[in-house]
């Protein structure tokens, strides 16, 4: 059965990668997307599913109800483009001065159309239930899956698998990481409130230059001291703002960084330590302050049964010997939020080849991989839907 999906899959290949390059033409930027959706929904509405719209805002649903029974699976795509200028030198080059697909997401959503199309010539052999899950607005905070999420996108699904290209990852490659993959984001805001003077007369003034400095300072104990070495975690602060002359000794200070981690607890815990060393150091100095810190993306947790699953599904796909050890990512996803309410797992596909000059980082402007990575991520997907089958 897989293997008449898959020779279906090189007869539609060409097709697939047209979808691909006419969205690398058109890119659309996140919560801005209105061409790229109803592509999206026309296609999938003319292999004859269900389709939902405007999911969340601008997010798309196709279900497919198949002949047999089974679990409801979602399979998600991301379709937004990001604030970059294309300068690669290929023909489908983004025809959209200052936006470009420069993460992949074209090639997620080409391949999730491919797995609609070959899934639904099928649909009397397939199990269950699936979703195909078309996110827009991954790239921004608050992205795209935490409004698909409110408007009911999850409604009945037991699990979920997610898929994403890697430039940095050779083609032909797969690999997913148990558990935390990515790291959670949170944000803070601080502001030192003193009292200002002439720069003369320091014992007249609470100066909130030097408290601030104190607090940027001590934050710095929290990953040294207090977090266990074993554990990941950053904290950085990326603005620091007080004062603009020589003899003024400013009144207020202000702060501003960013806190990734991966485990949960190390999470909460970086959070109530900013609070106790921003409240101490201030009180030192009898000044007053506002601390602001925004949760914003949590973790990848890649459930530990579905790893494996789908790992074994891998090796039947693309071999043994092309399932490597994947890496830790340091930067934040949202399909972390979807794996906050269900099951899921989300697995790397390689796309870096040399010869074709996909070798550039994500969210660089000459950012490309080999197109072929799209068949790899339609024979995953397609894997995990009838894998169960496979082996009864
Ligand atoms: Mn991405």
């Amino acid at each position: 059965m897989i293997e008449q999906l898959f020779n279906r899959l090189e007869e539609i290949y060409p097709e697939l990668v047209n979808i691909r390059r006419d969205l690398h033409m058109y890119p659309e930027l996140s919560h801005e997307e209105v061409e790229t959706p109803k592509k999206v929904a026309d296609f999938l509405t003319e292999l004859g599913l269900e389709v939902k719209t405007e999911v969340g805002g601008r997010g798309v649903l196709g279900f497919l109800r198949g002949g047999k029974p089974g679990k409801t699976i979602a399979l998600r795509a991301d379709f937004d483009a990001l604030p970059i200028q294309d300068e690669k030198e290929v023909d489908y080059k983004s025809k959209i001065p200052g936006v470009m697909h420069a993460c992949g997401h074209d090639l997620h959503t080409a391949a999730l159309l491919g797995v609609a199309k070959i899934l639904s010539e099928v649909k009397e052999q397939v199990p269950g239930t699936i979703v195909f899950l078309h996110q827009f607005a991954e790239e921004t905070s608050p992205g795209g899956a935490e409004y698909m999420i409110k408007d009911g996108c999850l409604d009945g699904v037991d699990v979920i698998y997610g898929a994403h290209v890697m430039s940095q990852q050779a083609y032909g490659t797969f690999s997913v990481v148990e558990g935390y993959a990515s790291s959670a984001q949170d944000d803070f805001y601080i502001t030192i409130n003193g009292r200002g003077g002439h720069g003369s007369s320091p014992h007249e003034t609470i100066d909130a230059l030097v408290t601030g400095s104190q607090v940027v300072l001590n934050l710095q104990q929290i990953v040294s001291r207090k977090v266990n070495p074993l554990k990941a975690a950053v904290v950085t602060i990326g603005s620091f703002n007080s004062g603009s002359t020589t003899n003024v000794i400013p009144d207020s200070a202000s702060i501003k960084g960013t806190v990734r981690t991966f485990d949960e607890e190390v999470r909460k815990m970086i959070q109530v330590w900013m609070e106790k060393i921003v409240k101490s150091t201030c009180e030192a100095a009898d000044a007053s302050y506002e601390l602001k810190y925004v949760n914003d993306c949590p973790s990848i947790w890649n459930d530990p049964d579905e790893t494996k699953r789908l790992e074994n599904i891998a090796k039947m796909i693309v071999g043994e010997e092309n399932v490597i050890q994947g890496d830790l990512m340091m930067g934040s996803e949202d399909f972390a939020y979807y794996q906050k309410e269900i099951p899921g797992v989300y697995f790397i596909v390689g796309g870096r080849n040399e010869e074709l000059n996909a070798i550039y980082p994500h969210h660089h402007p000459k950012f490309d991989v080999d197109e072929r990575s799209i068949k790899e991520i339609v024979k995953v997907f397609i894997g995990t839907v009838f894998a169960d089958l496979e082996n009864e």
